[in-house]
C-alpha cells in the first residue's frame, strides 16, 4: 500500500482524527475546557461539541481538514485527543476516511543520514 513517512508537523495539514471520531472523556476533564466546546454524553462522560454525530467534527478544530488546521484549545485538550498518535491505527483510519495517504512510523534512531529522506513505498 502507498504510504508516507510521518513528519513532525503532519497534523498541521491533516486534522482528520478531529473530524471523524466521537471524542469523549471523563466529565471532569472538561472542567478546564470552555463550556461551549463540551457537551454532556452520559452521567459521567462528556464529549467535544460536534463529535457525537454521524459526521463528527470537533467544534474546537480550526481550518480545513487536509489543508491547514489547528486546535483552538490545544493546551487544554483531553486525554482522548492526546492518545491519538501520528501513524497509529486510529490516525490512519481517520486519514483513510478523508482519502489521505496513510502515515508510516519509522524509527529515526536507526536511520543514517542518507536514509533520512522521506520515503514512499
Ligand atoms: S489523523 Fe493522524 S496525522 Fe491527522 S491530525 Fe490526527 S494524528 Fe495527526
Ligand atoms: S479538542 Fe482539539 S485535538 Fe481534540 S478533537 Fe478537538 S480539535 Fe482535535
Amino acid at each position: 500500500m502507498l504510504s508516507q513517512v510521518s513528519v513532525q508537523d503532519a497534523c498541521l495539514s491533516c486534522g482528520a482524527c478531529c473530524a471523524h471520531f466521537r471524542v469523549s472523556f471523563y466529565w471532569a476533564e472538561g472542567i478546564d475546557i470552555p463550556e461551549h466546546y463540551v457537551e454532556p454524553l452520559t452521567a459521567v462522560y462528556s464529549c467535544m461539541q460536534g463529535t457525537n454525530q454521524t459526521q463528527a467534527y470537533c467544534s474546537a478544530l480550526e481550518g480545513k481538514v487536509g489543508e491547514q488546521v489547528s486546535c483552538s484549545i490545544y493546551s487544554m485538550r483531553s486525554s482522548t485527543c492526546r492518545e491519538v498518535q501520528m501513524a497509529d491505527e486510529q490516525c490512519n483510519k481517520a486519514r483513510h476516511a478523508y482519502q489521505m495517504i496513510p502515515l508510516m512510523q519509522i524509527d529515526t534512531a536507526q536511520l543514517s543520514h542518507e536514509d533520512g529522506f522521506a520515503q514512499i513505498s
